[in-house]
């Protein structure tokens, strides 16, 4: 049987971990937290994923929270200052729902489930040596550390970074108390341009159904006021007071909400970075990264648990397919390769969603309002963003959607 090491419990490594148990492989997983930790620890993230991604665990029969998760059913997009209010308005259901759900209760829940198959579970913080140990054990070693030190033994690649320092201050946040749309639940996009985003949509968290809202500040903007935020009160009452002040289209919906728990809040940055696929240790021996470690991106977009799953899928693939053949440097590169063909859309989409669009994205934005096609057309970007690819960068063949789409309106 071949065994293979996962470091990394995450959407990543778990996802991929149960996929290999149930393809019979003999699969190890460690974590540097318990299920316990994470469960009573903070807020990880803000998790959207949509229906290509949620397919992937519906596949492993781990989609355990389908019937009970707030479904996000469609996507509206605002953008405008306090003084003019939204000058860009559209919103479309999405053509498959999807869903958010608290990491805190579905990582616990995936390493009970991956034991369950067989799996083993190892809890220790991975260091170099210990890489070493793991990868003469085993015949495959995968890094799936997401945003963990360890991530740093694989090469930042230059060229395919857009940034090299964080563009946002984010701030997010786990409330009850929202009042709800009275069309479709959605994932809200707020753009105040130069200043930041507003982005939120329904989740499931420990306590049950909640609003997760992640405030994206604008580096030395007028939202990069976190520094004197002490205390989980202090957080909420700063996210009311940014939405008020930049938002007050939605602050309404937002007087009453109250935080679902005191880790119910995480503060931070992230500097966009694409890594090269393989980690040379000392020894010579190679191991694969994947998920964050590979392909970070600003949550902006919400992206980074998509491409977790998806990358998972992936590789789960392309280790079965390998048979018994060497997992090699060359099979490495390749398998990266094939991820990266499919990441760089949700990396450029979401760098694209971080400057100031270009004249005829606004142009797009604005035909939006008008044509339920195209405003659907970009709401299901956030599902398979690759469907950007052949217009969204392009003000020519943004042009001719715009025009086929006014025909057939
Ligand atoms: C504020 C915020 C909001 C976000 N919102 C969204 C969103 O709406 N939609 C979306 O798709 N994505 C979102 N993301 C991104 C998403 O959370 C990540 O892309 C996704 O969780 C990455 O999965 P992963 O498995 O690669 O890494 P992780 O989920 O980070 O998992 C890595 C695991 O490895 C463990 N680990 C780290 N180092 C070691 C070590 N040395 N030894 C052992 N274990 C180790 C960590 O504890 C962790 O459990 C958001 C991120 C942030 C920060």
């Amino acid at each position: 049987m071949r065994s293979i090491t996962i470091v990394g419990a995450g959407q990543a490594g778990l996802q991929l971990g149960i996929g290999l148990v149930r393809k019979g492989y003999s699969v190890t997983i460690i974590s540097n937290r318990t299920g316990e930790e994470i469960s009573k620890g903070r807020i990880l993230s803000s998790q959207s994923m949509y229906d290509m991604a949620l397919s992937h665990e519906r596949e492993l029969g781990i989609a355990f929270w389908d019937a009970s998760c707030p479904p996000i059913e469609g996507v509206h997009i605002r953008a405008g200052n306090a003084q003019s209010g939204p000058m860009i308005d559209f919103r479309s259901r999405l053509s498959a729902r999807g869903q958010s759900l608290d990491q805190r209760l579905k990582m616990p829940r995936w390493m009970d489930e991956f034991q369950r198959l067989g799996g083993r579970l190892l809890i220790g913080d991975v260091d170099m040596d210990e890489l070493e140990r793991l990868a003469d054990a085993a015949d495959l070693v995968l890094v799936a550390t997401g945003k963990g030190d360890l991530g740093k033994l694989f090469e930042r690649d230059a060229a395919r970074c857009a940034f090299d320092r964080p563009q946002r201050a984010i701030a997010l946040t786990y409330v009850h108390g929202m009042v709800p749309r009275d069309d479709f639940s959605a994932l809200n996009i707020n753009i105040n341009p130069g200043i930041g985003e507003l982005v939120h949509f329904p989740g499931q968290t420990h306590s049950g159904a909640c609003d997760i809202i992640n405030i994206e500040c604008v580096i030395g903007g007028p939202m990069d006021r976190w520094d004197s935020v002490a205390t989980p009160a202090d957080h909420l009452a700063m996210t009311k007071a940014l939405i008020s002040e930049f938002f007050p289209w939605e602050a309404p919906r937002f007087e009453n909400i109250r935080l679902t728990d005191d880790n119910g809040i995480l503060f931070g940055r992230v500097t966009p970075t694409v890594r090269k696929a393989v980690g040379v240790l000392p020894s010579g021996k190679a191991v694969l990264g994947m998920g964050d470690v590979l392909v970070l991106n600003d949550p902006m977009t919400g992206q980074g648990s998509n491409n977790a799953a998806k990358g998972a899928s992936m590789y789960l693939e392309a280790i079965v397919a390998r048979g018994g053949a060497a997992f090699d440097r060359g099979w490495m590169e390749a398998l990266a390769e094939r991820y990266w063909d499919y990441a760089q859309w949700s990396a450029r989409f979401t760098n694209s969603m971080l400057v100031p669009p270009p004249p005829h994205v606004l142009q797009f934005f604005g035909h939006c309002g008008q044509n339920t096609g195209l405003a659907q057309t970009f709401a299901d970007a956030f599902n398979d963003p690759r469907s950007l690819s052949a217009w969204f960068y392009d003000p020519e063949a943004t042009g001719r959607l715009i025009d086929e789409a006014a025909q057939m309106a």
